[in-house]
């Protein structure tokens, strides 16, 4: 919440350092700024002369409270500070007690200030530091000029409101304005050449036809969030409809513009979800609306993710399409577990296998060669492998891979709730229920795997290493 202060009584009670930055904080807000406090700071004492404040030169009385819209308290008495928030919220007035999260009503946030731009960072008020750590990041991170260019965007309101008929169209064009070259030439200091570009931007969108929509297929990673690509992210960003899958992280749609039209079209193992073919209509409907869409997958869209099927369907419905490709769970949960997927000395080759039934109902797929998928050298990852897995060992096993390889299970990899578990293949089925793990999860076979409990550095299986090295 922004509060608009302008012309507002404020009181600020107290009269030391912590007041006088509070004052510097107000007097850009254009309040009215009194205060109270017995003894003053001389440079308060200078900004009162200066008319920037009104001073009271004695103790709180409770009638100070008159007509203040918002209170900052900050004596060094913690018992005083109290009483004084205690009173303020019997008259519902907004307080805020410097250091002292439980007896404010509100917070002062960390501000970047770019005026008419204001970023506020609330850590609420867990940790000072890391508000300030933050705030520096972004300070470095947002242009100097990013406050004129707000303004500039507003005066560019009421012309793209005159030639622009529909919402959808003017957002564009802002948007266009602020991610290309306008934008860029504003901020580096050009505004005239930025006006130039906007004037024939106008002119142009104002004339075009409805941009044609299209889709991008876009790989969301196996878990952790920030493991989508910048490519991907900014797809997110620009996207009106996301259709994605039941497997796609919640914190990754968080990337969405709010507005975005998000709708889940998952099919979990075992649940009947949307069907392929009511996916892909979809698609095609929102795109020939002339939305941008975006179809996210967990992990990589062309691994084990229909993303092939899916632009098929769009080729011959002359859709425009792209792909941006996403870490597949088996290079996330490799990477995560500790699990080197190739090594000189260990592997020569990855197979990457889906374990899902042969007939899903809508197409049928070959057994995989059992043999070569267990022979040495070879590192195998089995995909939707969970409820498979006696099945899967069992062929391996048949076709002459020994008892004793090394297997692994990770489940939710790269997530907070990631777990390795490993046994050698005869008992990895037994090792994996007794420790109750729960899909998505992966089957990794191959000697690799013998690495993992030394090169463990996520999670709950680093635990070993960082012993080891203590010792
Ligand atoms: N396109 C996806 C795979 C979809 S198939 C990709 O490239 O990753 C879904 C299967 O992926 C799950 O059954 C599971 O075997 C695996 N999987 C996906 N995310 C996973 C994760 N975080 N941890 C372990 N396995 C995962």
């Amino acid at each position: 919440m922004f509060f608009d202060l302008a012309g507002q009584k404020v009181l600020i009670v107290g009269g030391g350092e912590v007041a006088l930055r509070k004052v510097s904080l107000l007097e850009r807000t254009g309040a009215s700024i009194n205060m109270v406090a017995p003894q003053i700071v001389p440079e308060l004492m200078q900004r009162a002369a200066a008319g920037q404040l009104k001073l009271a030169i004695r103790e709180f009385a409770a009638d100070d409270l008159d007509g203040v819209r918002l209170v900052i308290v900050a004596t060094s008495r913690r018992a005083v500070n109290r009483w004084i928030a205690t009173l303020c919220e019997a008259r519902n007035v907004p307080v805020n007690v410097v250091d002292d999260r439980e007896a404010s009503r509100f917070i002062v946030p960390a501000i970047v200030d770019r005026d008419p731009v204001l970023v506020a960072i609330s850590t609420g008020g867990t940790s000072p530091v890391l508000a300030r750590r933050l705030r520096e990041r972004l300070e470095a991170l947002i242009p100097a000029r990013i406050g004129r260019l707000a303004s500039w965007l507003q005066a560019l309101r009421e012309p793209a409101r005159q030639k622009l008929r529909d919402t959808d169209e003017r957002r564009r064009f802002f948007e266009t304005l602020v991610d290309g070259p306008a934008g860029r030439r504003f901020v580096e200091g050009d505004s005239q050449g930025a006006q130039r570009i906007a004037q024939q931007l106008l002119a142009a969108t104002s004339t075009a036809p409805r941009a044609a929509g299209e889709v991008t297929l876009v790989g969301a990673g196996p878990g952790d969030p920030e493991l989508l690509t910048l490519k991907a992210l900014r797809a997110l960003q620009d996207a009106d409809v996301i259709l994605h899958d039941r497997l796609v992280p919640a914190a990754v749609l968080e990337f969405a513009r709010r507005d975005a039209v998000r709708i889940c079209v998952g099919k979990a193992a075992g649940n009947v979800g949307s069907t392929q073919q009511e996916i892909n209509a979809l698609l095609i409907e929102n795109a020939r609306q002339g939305r941008r869409v975006v179809r996210l997958k967990g992990g990589d869209p062309f691994i084990f993710g229909r993303g092939g099927e899916e632009l098929q369907a769009l080729a011959a419905a002359q859709i425009n399409f792209s792909v941006i490709p996403g870490i597949t769970a088996a290079l996330g949960c490799a990477a995560y577990a500790g699990i080197p997927l190739t090594h000189r000395d260990h592997a020569q080759s990855v197979t990457f296998v889906t374990a899902h039934a042969q007939s899903d109902g809508e197409t049928t797929l070959k057994e995989p060669d059992w043999r070569a998928l267990g022979l040495p050298g070879a590192t195998s990852v089995f995909y939707m492998g969970l409820a498979r897995l006696d099945h899967i060992v069992a062929k391996l096993l048949e076709h002459g891979a020994p008892g004793i390889r090394p297997a692994g299970i990770i489940s939710q990899g790269t997530t907070p709730d990631q777990r390795v578990v490993t046994a050698a293949l005869a008992t990895i089925g037994a090792a994996a229920s007794a420790a109750g793990l729960q899909s998505p999860a992966l089957l990794v076979v191959g000697d690799v795997v013998a690495l993992q409990p030394s090169l463990a550095w996520f999670g709950t299986g680093a635990a070993a290493v960082e012993l080891c090295q203590t010792a």
